[in-house]
C-alpha cells in the first residue's frame, strides 16, 4: 500500500510566513535567490517546488548568483565528476561569504542524500549554511528559517516511503511542464546510486497528479511530460490505477494537447502500454527505453532482467503498433568486464533498433553500487575508443533515420529561436521528439506549426513553416 503525506497547507504558510519574516529582519535589504540545479529532470523539478517555497514566502527570484542573498546548489550524483564541480563551486564562494555575512548559502538534492558526501561538504565548508536531502525537501521552509537565525543546519534522513502533496510550484517556460508521477526506484541496476538516494519505489496518488495536470492545463501549459525513474511500473493500488490507466486518464484532460512520459524500463513495458501509445491521440509517438549494453552478459551483470531479444523483440512491438513512431535510448560503454564481443552486440543492436538518438555514456564507478566494486573494470583509453566508436554507429543510423522525412509534413511544438547563419530560426519538436529547424521567429514560441521537412542537419530536421 502506497503512502501519501498530505503537507497540511496551514502548516506549510505558517513555515513560510516564519521565513520570510526572519528573512526580512535579518537581511533587510532584499529578497533575491538564486537555485543552481544539476542533473536530471527529477532535480529540476524539485528546484521549481524549492523557488515556489521561496516565492511563496516572499523572496524574488534573482538574475544571477551575484544579486543573490540565498544561494542554494541542487546537487546531482549521477553524472561523473559531480562532486569534483559541486565542491569547487561552493569553495569557490568563500571570499564572497567573508565580504557579506548576511548571505545564505544552501546545499540539497541526491549528493547531499549521500550522508558521508553532505557530512564532507559541512565539514569542508564551515560558511555553508543549510544542507538536506532529497527526503527534506517538504521541511525547506523549516530548515531554512533555523538557518535564517543564525544556526548551521546538516538534515539528512531515510525516506519512510512518504510522498508530500501540496507544495507550491514556480513552473520554468510556459507551455510544457513536468507532472511526476512517481518517486524513487526498485530496480538496483548495478551502477546506479538512484535507489539509494531518492528512495523505494511510491507512487502518487491518481486523482493527485489529475488535479496537478488539469492546474497546468489551465494555467496554458500545452505538453505535459509525466516524470518518474521508471513510469511503467506506476502501480496505485488503492484506485487499481497502472500507467496505461493513468495514460488514459491524462489523455481525458482538457487543455493538454501533447502528453509524453519518461523513463521506461524495458522489463515493465507491457502490451497494454503499446496500445496506449498507440490509440490515445494525445500521447506521443515516441518512447525513451534505455538499453544500456546490446549483450546479455552485460545486461544481466547490469541487473537489467531483460535479454537483447526481448528488447529487440519490443522494439519490433512499438514499431508494428504505433504510427511513426520514434525510439530513444541510453547506452553505456566500458561497464565492468565487457569485452570486445560485448561492445560488438551493443553496436550491432545500436544497428537493428534503428534509434532516432542514443545518449551515450562512458561507464564511471559511483561509490557505494555493486558494479563499482567489481573487478575487471575497463581502462580510461578503451572506454574512450569504444564511444567513439558507438557514437558513429548512432550517427550513422540516425542520418538514415532522418532521410525518410523529406517531404513529409508535420505539427511541432515551437521551443525557441536563435540565430543560424545569420537568419533567425525557429525550432520545435515533432510529436516523435525530432527537432526541427525553420525559419521564424520568437512570436512563434509557445505556439503549434505546421512544417515541410526539406532537409536534415546533424541530429535534426530542416524544414519551411507551412502555417
Ligand atoms: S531503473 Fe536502474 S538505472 Fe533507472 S533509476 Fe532505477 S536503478 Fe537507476
Amino acid at each position: 500500500m502506497k503512502k501519501t503525506i498530505e503537507v497540511p497547507q496551514e502548516e506549510l504558510q505558517a513555515n513560510l510566513d516564519v521565513a520570510a519574516r526572519l528573512h526580512a529582519e535579518l537581511q533587510g535589504r532584499g529578497l533575491r535567490y538564486y537555485i543552481e540545479s544539476y542533473g536530471c529532470q527529477m532535480n529540476d523539478h524539485d528546484a521549481e517546488k524549492l523557488s515556489g517555497m521561496l516565492q511563496a514566502c516572499g523572496y524574488l527570484p534573482a538574475s544571477s548568483k551575484e544579486e543573490a542573498d540565498l544561494l542554494i546548489f541542487n546537487t546531482c550524483c549521477v553524472r561523473e565528476h559531480a562532486e569534483k564541480r559541486v565542491f569547487g563551486n561552493i569553495g569557490a564562494l568563500k571570499k564572497r561569504k567573508d565580504a557579506e555575512p548576511g548571505l545564505i548559502i544552501g546545499v540539497c538534492g541526491c549528493m547531499m542524500q549521500q550522508r558521508e558526501v553532505a557530512a564532507r561538504l559541512y565539514k569542508r565548508f564551515p560558511f555553508v549554511d543549510l544542507v538536506f536531502g532529497t527526503h527534506e525537501l517538504h521541511h525547506f521552509p523549516q530548515l531554512l528559517s533555523r538557518a535564517l537565525e543564525g544556526e548551521r543546519v546538516i538534515s539528512v534522513r531515510e525516506s519512510d516511503g512518504e510522498i508530500a502533496e501540496g507544495l507550491p510550484v514556480v513552473r520554468n517556460g510556459s507551455f510544457s511542464t513536468f507532472v511526476t508521477i512517481m518517486y524513487g526506484c526498485d530496480n538496483f541496476c548495478t551502477y546506479c546510486i538512484v535507489p539509494y538516494v531518492r528512495g523505494r519505489e511510491r507512487s502518487r496518488a491518481p486523482e493527485n497528479i489529475l488535479a496537478e495536470v488539469r492546474r497546468v492545463a489551465e494555467q496554458g501549459f500545452r505538453e505535459v511530460t509525466l516524470l518518474g525513474q521508471n513510469v511503467n511500473s506506476y502501480a496505485y493500488a488503492d484506485a487499481d490505477v497502472d500507467f496505461p490507466e493513468l495514460l488514459r486518464r491524462t489523455n481525458a484532460v482538457d487543455g493538454v494537447e501533447r502528453i509524453r512520459f519518461m523513463t521506461s524500463h524495458p522489463k515493465d513495458l507491457s502490451p497494454r502500454l503499446i496500445e496506449a501509445m498507440a490509440t490515445l491521440p494525445k500521447v506521443c509517438n515516441h518512447i525513451h527505453l534505455p538499453v544500456q549494453s546490446g549483450s546479455n552478459r552485460i545486461l544481466a551483470a547490469m541487473n537489467r532482467r531483460y535479454t537483447r531479444e526481448k528488447y529487440l523483440d519490443l522494439v519490433q512491438q512499438i514499431r508494428g503498433a504505433v504510427k511513426d513512431v520514434e525510439i530513444t535510448t541510453d547506452i553505456i560503454v566500458g561497464f565492468p568486464g565487457e569485452t570486445e564481443e560485448d561492445f560488438l552486440d551493443t553496436l550491432s543492436l545500436v544497428r537493428e533498433a534503428g534509434f532516432a538518438a542514443a545518449y551515450t555514456f562512458m561507464y564511471s564507478p559511483r561509490p557505494g553500487t555493486r558494479a563499482a566494486a567489481m573487478e575487471n573494470q575497463i581502462a580510461e583509453e578503451v572506454k574512450k575508443q569504444r564511444l567513439l566508436r558507438l557514437n558513429a554507429a548512432s550517427t550513422e543510423q540516425l542520418q538514415k533515420g532522418n532521410s525518410k522525412y523529406i517531404g513529409q509534413c508535420g505539427t511541432v511544438l515551437v521551443e525557441g529561436c536563435d540565430q543560424r547563419a545569420g537568419e533567425v530560426t525557429a525550432f520545435g519538436k515533432l510529436p516523435n521528439f525530432k527537432m526541427v529547424y525553420f525559419p521564424g521567429g520568437a512570436e512563434l514560441i509557445g505556439t503549434m506549426r505546421e512544417v515541410r521537412i526539406t532537409g536534415t542537419m546533424n541530429n535534426s530536421l530542416i524544414g519551411d513553416l507551412i502555417k
